[in-house]
């Protein structure tokens, strides 16, 4: 029996590639130092899984910023208007993952988008007519060289030409067809080089697969490889698949000349069906995708044995993999010094996954695997009850009834209400909650949290932030303030912090974007609210001025979606378990005052499911209801925002306006206004705040820029219902380019505002 892993975390069990990088972006290290932490962190990683005898590891799992990123720039597939800044490689690189303001040139950032059904974004590759597509680069190849010096000989891997493809942008007039002679000869050459360095074999991650495919994708599919796999000379190529199934077209590829295909036994709710209905050729090797690279849970081995061995009756030559890249999920168990041990054994991160493959691979090499005393264990861990159970949340989740999803009166009804309740200015300007987290901020949580300051001295300094901001946002000229979040590290862990049920760890940090991190708290049992989470802060903060300060909250939907979730309770309950105390905090902030209440569920898009069949039941069928369960129940003068990250919800605009808020914002800035069309076909009846600038990037849009912007926004959506705000909360960004970005935003408002009195 082998094992095999996906692809490896390479942000540093400590974010040292985060840290590092910050520092290089801020001048204050250079690209020597950064480039000796990256080795570093890629020989850990492969001694990681080389000690756990794990058989296939992955190399060019490394990166930077973003291995789609990396895949665009090896095929060069780089813009002109980054070339035209003339910066060196790397700099060219950042230039594209994080757009340039500098003596070299103005340009954003390229797009940025949730990797399928993760957390996870990545850079979407824009390809120009003109572009020359070819293998330029030699990344995969030194990263190859890097680990053989270290005596691994690891698969390369790649992301494949079909999913680089579908996800790549082509900005000109050209169709994906035009560029396939030059996609398949760059693939050809990098195959040809990995015969050159003697590679065994070689990674082609094809996500793409498990969405819906046409008969025209399926075509893509079959010239790409076509072309491709004829240069594959003495190099076995592995089609990687994951987070679903490839129902659409396995039986095409089971007759492709792969010699290993990936398949995903976590999320591919078709795979064993699809093995044993068309079976599995006998001169391939299935890598079974059966140690979840999503979730932090142990696996159950019982079930694993099981599953390989119905496999074995299909599949000569099984190798057990990782369902995906173990990016998804935490380093280690070993820094967290607070869980005990009751908690710690039912999960497993990258490295105890590492250490699970270790152990199923000596289990299944067994004649009789359930007799092995890591088999024993592991079941016995599994039938021992958790302490996760409160019969209270339980009922209050059977007892409620259709009513409890309904707000009254209807919208329409409610908007005159609050406009007469409000009386904002036209073209009300807000942010999205979080202003930048500086320095200061984060080491007062963490003095506060190491114990050296105390809970009188941790909240003065945030009272003092909460003060300074709003004097801020009333400088600036703003309409509608927010106390800033200066005492949320994430606004999700904030929240699973306080929730009574889940629980949170010290270091398990995920990569979400770049360098960006979050460490997602675990729905450890049944969720209830046992103290007010945010009350004080906003009652403080609306003590200080006249204007309206919205109370802060996250949605449950998000909440859940940015948690690793329960495996023995539904989505649904958990949603709604998690909505009924959200709702509390709701009410308590209203009986305090607080006027305007923002729920942000950053994640509800995100997480629908990949394939259009699974979108209502099983997703939107209990997202939408819980969004609306937490704020039926203020009253008709109190107003209900919300904030969505994602703005590519055009396929379920009618969805989201059901969730039935008042406001809604959402980044739009980076996906050029396409969704004002939509919302303007829909007759979206919610206010609407699409974002006027970017905040993922440092870059400062002039007051010229955001008014045209603004105006366009104009054009399609009725100004009584427009918002002007950024795309999304400030918290990543410095303080000058957050107080010089929203200056020109409300003076490009103002102007806007004058012009249409005259
Ligand atoms: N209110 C949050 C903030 O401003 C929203 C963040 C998000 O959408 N991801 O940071
Ligand atoms: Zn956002």
């Amino acid at each position: 029996m082998q094992v095999s892993v996906v692809n490896y975390p390479r942000v540093g069990a400590l974010r040292e590639l985060k840290f590092a990088t910050e520092a290089y972006f801020k001048g204050n290290s250079s690209k020597e130092e950064l480039q000796e932490i990256a080795a570093q962190l890629k020989e850990s990683h492969w001694n990681m899984q080389d000690k756990n005898q794990i058989d296939f590891i992955s190399s060019n799992d490394f990166s930077f910023y973003d291995t789609m990123l990396d895949t665009a720039v090896l095929l060069n597939a780089v813009p002109k208007r980054y070339q035209q800044l003339n910066l060196d490689p790397l700099d060219e690189y950042f230039a594209m993952a994080r757009g340039y303001q500098g003596k070299n040139g103005d340009v954003k950032a390229l797009a940025m988008k949730k990797w399928f059904n993760t957390n996870y974004h990545y850079m979407v590759p824009e390809i120009e007519d003109d572009a020359a597509i070819s293998l330029v680069g030699t990344k995969p190849f030194d990263e190859f060289a890097e680990a053989k010096k270290l005596g691994i000989t690891t698969k390369p891997s790649i992301i494949g030409a079909f999913t680089f493809l579908k996800l790549a942008k082509r900005t000109g007039q050209k169709t994906s067809e035009d560029f396939l002679p030059d996609l398949i000869q760059a693939y050809a050459d990098l195959l040809k080089k990995w015969n050159e360095l003697g590679a065994e074999w070689v990674q082609l991650e094809e996500p793409a697969l498990v969405m819906d495919l046409s008969l025209k994708d399926i075509r893509l599919f079959h010239q790409l490889y076509r072309g491709i796999l004829p240069f594959k000379g003495n190099v076995k190529i592995l089609l990687q698949t994951y987070f679903g199934d490839i129902r659409d077209c396995y039986d095409n590829v089971i007759t492709m000349p792969f010699d290993g295909i990936g398949l995903d036994f976590v999320e591919g709710s078709k795979s064993l069906e699809l093995v044993k209905h068309f079976g599995f050729p006998a001169d391939k090797t299935l890598f079974a995708g059966v140690i979840n690279g999503k979730n932090i849970w142990r696996n159950r081995y019982s079930n694993t044995v099981a599953l390989m061995k119905e496999l074995r009756r299909h599949c000569q030559s099984i190798v057990l993999n990782t369902s995906c890249s173990l990016l998804h999920v935490p380093y280690t168990l070993r820094n967290e010094s607070k869980l005990t041990e009751d908690y710690k054994k039912h999960f497993a991160f990258a490295e105890e996954k590492l250490s699970e493959l270790s152990e199923l691979k000596r289990i299944l090499s067994r004649s009789a695997p359930t007799s092995a005393e890591e088999y024993i264990q592991n079941e016995k861990a599994f039938r021992q009850t958790r302490n996760s159970e409160n019969s209270a949340v339980q009922s209050s989740v059977s007892a409620l009834s259709e009513k409890d999803f309904i707000r009254s009166p209807a919208f329409s009804e409610r908007e005159k209400i609050q406009k007469a309740t409000f009386r904002l200015p036209f073209l009300p300007t807000t942010t999205i909650g979080s202003f930048p987290q500086t320095a200061e901020v984060k080491t007062n949580r963490s003095q506060y949290k190491s114990g050296k300051i105390s809970l009188e001295q941790y909240t003065a300094f945030n009272q003092k932030k909460i003060a300074e901001c709003i004097a801020l946002q009333e400088k600036i000229g703003l309409d509608v303030l927010v106390h800033g979040e200066f005492e949320r590290n994430d606004m999700v862990e904030y929240f699973g912090e306080n929730l009574s049920g889940c629980i949170f760890t010290e270091k398990a940090w995920v990569q979400s974007y770049g360098t960006r991190c979050v460490k997602p708290p675990v729905i450890w049992g049944d969720i209830s609210r046992t103290r007010p989470m945010t009350v004080d802060y906003a009652v403080y903060a609306q003590s200080l001025t006249q204007k309206p300060v919205k109370g802060m909250l996250t949605g449950p939907v998000t909440i859940l979606n940015w948690s690793f979730p329960r495996e023995d309770l539904s989505l649904k309950e958990s949603a709604f378990q998690i909505a009924l105390a959200i709702r509390e905090e709701v009410l308590e902030l209203e009986a305090n005052g607080i006027k305007i209440i923002q729920i942000d569920e950053a994640a509800l898009r995100e997480k629908l499911p990949l394939r259009k069949s699974d979108w209502h039941q099983g997703y939107l069928d209990w997202a939408i209801p819980a969004f609306r369960l937490v704020h039926s129940g203020v009253k008709p003068e109190t107003q209900i925002h919300t904030h969505m990250c994602y703005s590519e919800f055009a396929d379920i605009i009618k969805e989201i306006d059901n969730m039935d808020a008042d406001v809604i914002t959402f980044e739009a800035s980076r996906s050029d206004l396409t969704i004002i069309d939509t919302l303007k076909e829909s007759e979206f009846q919610t206010e609407v705040g699409p974002g006027v600038y970017d905040i993922h990037s440092p870059r400062v849009p002039d007051i010229l820029e955001m008014k045209e912007t603004i105006l366009k926004m104009l054009e399609k959506i009725p100004a009584e219902k427009l918002w002007v705000n950024p795309d999304c909360g400030l918290k990543t960004r410095g303080n000058s380019e957050t107080i010089a970005s929203l200056t020109n935003l409300t003076a490009a408002v103002k102007e806007i505002r004058e012009s249409l009195l005259l």
